[in-house]
């Protein structure tokens, strides 16, 4: 046998900070309940993910022995994270567009490490045929599961019991019982916290879960080439690394997937004050010709620093990211039209509020 078929990897993407603790108390769920079934189990952050900034995407995996002891499983899990993983959790649907953990090099695709025929489960209000376009081809059948619930975001360091891990418990048991089977999922569960409610939760995601075969080949081509390292040869003597040249960006610095949320310009009321320009700490605003201030969304993360700073009341607004499927510059489309550029900024700006939640004066 080999080592990937023995143990079953559940790898769990969340929203640094923001998620960690909903994560982990996922992980511990599956732990438990795994060893309930009389599996030797355990949960670990990925290698690297701490300290996190804010919605900086991040990892917690589960590893369930599969016919083996338990050192043996602490042996195969002593690892930044594992190679192949049978269920990835994605705890937030913008996650879909690519993730860049900390240190990574460069955005990978979301199911980057999903095994053949694995299970990929997402929380979103969003339609299936809607999400599918948001995820990348594999070669390879594999099943996709929607948990159709707002993600759940409780803001800095605080954890919002709002049944969202009871849910997905539900899910990973209706999709994959191999994991964990519903039987011994509900006897943690009553055993833990006897309440008829996250029994209840737990029960209706496993029936409710909507879920599908994606076909091989089915999905989007992923827009990220992954970086080229430079080999020892090809680095400066004292293996110095040229900078990026003054006015241009890191190709390899791409980390627009990182955010949530992004901000929106109203060009027609901006004063040319440069502060986004100033504050930007990932410095994403180009100056236009006329003055007026350009964002590169791709470099984006998200922060809404912008919009704190931003003098004028709703000239910069953060929006929910997941209704966006590319990087167009805001400027280009105010150029192009601005009647129509108008409308399609209230558009944006009204949908989806809840969302939002992070103060700024542009909110
Ligand atoms: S939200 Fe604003 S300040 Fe933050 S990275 Fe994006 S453009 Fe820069
Ligand atoms: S901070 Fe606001 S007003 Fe100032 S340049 Fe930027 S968008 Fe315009």
């Amino acid at each position: 046998m080999k080592t990937e078929d023995e143990v079953k990897y559940v790898e769990i993407v969340y929203r640094g900070i923001f998620q960690k603790r909903l994560a982990k108390y996922i992980a511990e769920g599956i732990v438990y309940t795994a060893r309930e079934m009389g599996k030797p189990a355990l949960s670990f952050g990925r290698y690297g993910d701490s300290p996190e900034r804010n919605g900086v995407p991040a990892k917690y995996y589960v590893g369930i022995g599969n016919g083996i002891g338990e050192e043996d499983l602490i042996g195969y899990s002593t690892r930044v994270e594992p190679d192949l993983v049978d269920v990835i959790v994605v705890l937030d649907d913008t996650l879909l567009k690519g993730v860049e953990s900390w240190a990574w090099q460069g955005v990978q695709p979301i199911n980057l490490k999903l095994k053949a025929n694995g299970t990929m489960i997402v929380t979103s209000t969003k339609r299936m045929d809607e999400l599918v376009k948001m995820v990348p081809k594999k070669d390879f059948e594999w099943t996709f599961g929607v948990i159709k619930t707002e993600p759940s975001f409780s803001g800095l360091w605080a954890f919002k019991d709002d049944l969202t891990m009871e849910k997905v418990w539900g899910a990973i048991a209706k999709l994959r019982p191999d994991i964990i089977d519903i039987d011994h999922l509900v006897k943690y569960v009553s055993k833990k916290q006897s309440s008829d409610k996250r029994i209840s939760a737990v029960k209706e995601a496993f029936s409710s879960v909507d879920y599908r075969t994606i076909r091989k080949g089915e999905g989007i081509d992923f827009i990220y080439n992954p970086p080229r390292l430079l080999t020892w040869q090809e680095m400066l003597e004292g293996t110095v690394v040229p900078a990026v040249p003054r006015g241009k960006r890191n190709e390899q610095f791409k980390r627009g997937t990182t955010k949530f949320e992004r901000p929106t310009v109203d060009f027609d009321t901006c004063i040319k004050c440069k502060l986004c320009w100033i504050y930007c700490p990932d410095e994403c605003f180009d100056e236009t010709p006329d003055g007026y201030y350009d964002i590169a969304y791709d470099y984006c993360v998200g922060c809404g620093i912008c919009a704190e700073v931003c003098p004028v009341k709703d000239c910069i607004v953060m929006v929910d990211e997941s209704m966006f499927t590319d990087y167009r510059r805001p400027y280009e489309m105010w150029k192009e039209n601005k009647v129509k550029y108008k409308e399609w900024l209230k558009e944006v700006r009204n949908a989806r509020k809840e969302r939002v939640y992070v103060p700024g004066l542009g909110r």
